[in-house]
Order: structure tokens, then C-alpha cells, then sequence
């Protein structure tokens, strides 16, 4: 790849249809992107509900890619992505067929209107932070620490790792 290419990192939520197809469909849609591939990819979790607690536990996952595309529009993509499995924003915090987020980009730090980087609730979700400690321990949220300091300060009683995926 070119040496515009950056390591970013998209972490992937489902909990309606089937949770565990769309994020392997999501993980294979990232590796899809032009210019973009997908070089670590978490275990899969599964966490409680956070926000509106009356639906169905969510399958969690971090991926990491190696992409040209700039941030905007990575995250063009990952709408397009969500919108292609059938995502519909009805509220905040509503259940979901597949939600992708940009959680880092390189070091950068941003704020625009409608992309914030780092992703501006990660530190205090263990579904992103525990995934992302497995493949990017080292990585730096610029400002805060390391993942592998953060994840470790976060209750991660809520969130259970996937040993295997179920039949
Ligand atoms: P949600 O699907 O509830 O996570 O919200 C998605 C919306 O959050 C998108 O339409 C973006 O405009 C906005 N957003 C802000 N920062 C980010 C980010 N780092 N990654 C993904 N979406 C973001």
C-alpha cells in the first residue's frame, strides 16, 4: 500500500437479525473497502445493552485496517456499510443489525461536526476497549494513555469473551 496509508481501528456492535453473521460480514466488508484492508481482528464479545436496556445483548468485536481513505470518508463507507445490512436510525441507543464506528485513526485527534476522533465514548465502554486490547495494546488514544492502561481501569463485568462461536 501507499505511504499515505494509516492503521485505524473500527470497532462493530449487532443485536438484531443475526449478530454473529453481520459482524463476520462486517470484518469482510471492511477488508472490501478500495484502498483499505483489514490487517487484526478481535475475539468477539458479547455485552449488556448500555443506555436502553430492553433488547437484546449485542456481539462486539474490534477490527484493525490499513487504509488510504481519509477520515470523513472512512466513515462515508461505514454508513454505507451499515445502511447495505440494514441498519435503521430510529433512536439513540436502539437496537441494531450493524453499527461500526471509527475508534482511532493513527494518532489523529478531530473534531468535526458529525466525526469525533478518538471515538468520544470509547474509554468508558469495555466492549470496544477489552476487543481493542487484544489486537492493539500498545496502541496510544492521544491524550489519555495506552489501550492496555485504559482497558484495565474499566469494570469488564458486563462484557464476556467468546471462546467460540456458537453452532
Ligand atoms: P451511532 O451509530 O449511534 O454510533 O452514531 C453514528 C453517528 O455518530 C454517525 O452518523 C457519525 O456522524 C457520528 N460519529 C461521530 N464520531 C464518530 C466516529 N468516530 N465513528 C463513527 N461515527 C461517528
Amino acid at each position: 500500500m501507499s505511504a499515505q496509508t494509516r492503521t485505524a481501528c473500527v470497532a462493530l456492535g449487532a443485536n438484531i437479525g443475526e449478530p454473529l453473521r453481520q459482524i463476520e460480514a462486517g470484518f469482510a466488508a471492511l477488508d472490501a473497502l478500495p484502498g483499505t484492508r483489514l490487517i487484526a481482528r478481535s475475539s468477539l464479545y458479547r455485552s449488556a445493552p448500555v443506555g436502553y436496556a430492553d433488547q437484546p445483548d449485542f456481539i462486539n468485536a474490534v477490527a484493525m485496517i490499513e487504509t488510504v481513505l481519509q477520515p470523513q470518508a472512512l466513515l462515508d463507507a461505514l454508513l454505507a456499510i451499515e445502511r447495505a445490512h440494514g441498519r435503521v436510525r430510529d433512536f439513540p441507543n436502539a437496537p441494531r443489525t450493524l453499527d461500526l464506528d471509527i475508534v482511532l485513526y493513527g494518532d489523529l485527534v478531530l473534531h468535526e461536526p458529525g466525526l469525533t476522533i478518538p471515538h468520544a465514548r470509547m474509554l468508558e465502554r469495555a466492549f470496544v476497549m477489552l476487543p481493542l486490547a487484544e489486537i492493539a495494546p500498545d496502541a496510544g488514544v492521544p491524550g489519555h494513555g495506552t489501550v492496555r492502561e485504559l482497558a484495565a481501569r474499566l469494570d469488564a463485568g458486563s462484557v464476556a469473551q467468546l471462546r467460540r462461536i456458537p453452532a
